[in-house]
């Protein structure tokens, strides 16, 4: 018997979680070692300002391995020993595996000072998030919450518009500050994205400050690069993101980072038994930015190329897309949009959003396989 295990559960396997019955129909032992919720990160920034909630934007993917007579593992993967083919978890348990696909995402780095403090929240995992919404909701009602947020690409932005939309529709009263080490807001976007997401945060009352780095925390300060420090309740990072070191401790090969180095098939370069997709993958034909949207066009690759591998076929080459499609929450009803140089934003870029992403999950959770 063949045997196959996922690590992590993220965008990338959902769509083979869902067709799961396919392996185990072809007589493949699957193991899946993951937390049992998977979170849909473009509905993270409204898990902050209460738009949606929990049993929105998960998924319950041990139920999705265990209906599908998949073992499910809730656990993390500890280490991989890619050579003698077995990953062991932090629970202890050891699976060999024929197939290995990894999809472990990414992690927000945590500045000195700020790792197990309450108030320091990194944007990944974005269960976190809404956390941090019931966290705002049990503070004292009639105190000036003071919220700083580090990072102005699209999650930074994002989390600072979500956290006053959650402050204005409760009545609590916040400063919220968005400081970024760049020159401007949404660096990796055309800069009339930046320049609009600017006007945006000044008309709502967000001050934004660019070319200044959190460089550590200190009880309630943030300290900065340039020996400023400023208090604050709750500091949300969102200063981008490196892959866990997970791969980086094995002999699989991993770039600079520690990403696994995949070919156009999804495949490591050193051991052809190993897959990934996400963000924790370095596409060896081309940078690709760290985007749900990668993970998701990757999964049927992923799906495809394990089964290859497993029972036989030819592996199929993955094609990233030139352009895609981005569309910011801004926690108000209304939406950034982007795509190549086209910019809009309004109430239409939101609804439409919004029936992207639940119909993403609608889509997961009503998957059969073919
Ligand atoms: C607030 C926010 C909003 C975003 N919005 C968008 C958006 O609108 N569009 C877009 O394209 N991108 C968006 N992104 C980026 C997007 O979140 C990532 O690119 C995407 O999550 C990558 O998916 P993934 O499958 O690689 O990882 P994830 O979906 O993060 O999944 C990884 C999974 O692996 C699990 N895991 C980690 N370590 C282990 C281990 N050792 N063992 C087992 N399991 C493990 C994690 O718990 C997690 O469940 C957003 C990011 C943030 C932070």
């Amino acid at each position: 018997m063949k045997r196959l295990v996922f690590a992590g559960a993220g965008h990338a396997h959902l769509y083979s979680l869902a067709r799961l019955e396919r392996f185990v129909r072809a007589g493949v032992s699957v193991t899946v070692v993951s937390p049992r919720a998977f979170w849909y990160s473009g509905m993270g920034p409204g898990l902050l300002s209460g738009q949606y909630e929990a049993e929105d934007a998960s998924v319950d993917v041990g139920a999705m391995t265990e209906s599908a007579g998949g073992r499910f593992l809730e656990d993390r993967v500890a280490s991989i020993d890619a050579d003698r083919r077995v990953v062991s978890t932090e629970g202890g348990e050891r699976v060999a595996y024929d197939a290995l696909s990894l999809n472990v995402g990414s992690e927000v780095a945590v500045p000195p000072g700020g790792e197990g403090s309450g108030r320091v929240i990194p944007v990944k995992p974005v269960s976190l998030l809404l956390d941090l919404r019931h966290r705002i909701l049990r503070c004292e009602p009639r105190r000036s919450l003071r919220i700083l947020v580090a990072g102005g690409g699209a999650a930074g932005c994002e989390a600072a518009a979500n956290a006053l939309a959650l402050c204005r529709r409760r009545g609590r009263k916040a400063s919220v500050r968005l400081v970024t080490g760049e020159d401007r807001l949404l660096p990796g976007m055309p800069e009339s994205a930046g320049r609009r997401m600017a006007d945006w945060c000044r008309g709502n009352g967000i001050a934004v400050e660019t070319g200044r780095r959190v460089s550590g925390f200190d009880g309630e300060d943030a300290l900065f690069g340039d020996g400023r420090r400023e208090a604050a309740d709750f500091v949300l990072l969102a200063t981008g993101v490196h892959p866990p070191p997970l791969m980086r401790r094995s002999a699989l090969a991993t770039d600079e980072e520690g990403a696994l180095r995949v070919d156009d098939r999804l495949q490591s370069v050193s051991h052809p038994g190993v897959f990934g997709g996400g963000d924790c993958i370095r596409f060896e034909s081309m940078p690709l930015s760290r985007a749900g949207v990668y993970a998701v066009r990757q999964a049927p690759v992923l799906f495809d190329n394990l089964l290859a591998s497993l029972l036989g076929g030819v592996l199929r080459v993955f094609r990233p897309q030139e352009k895609y499609l981005l569309i910011l929450n801004l926690g108000d009803g209304t939406g950034l949009i982007t795509r190549g140089k086209f910019v809009a934003s309004g109430r239409a870029a939101f609804r439409l959003k919004d029936l992207l992403d639940r119909r993403f999950l609608r889509t997961v959770r009503g998957a059969r396989p073919r």
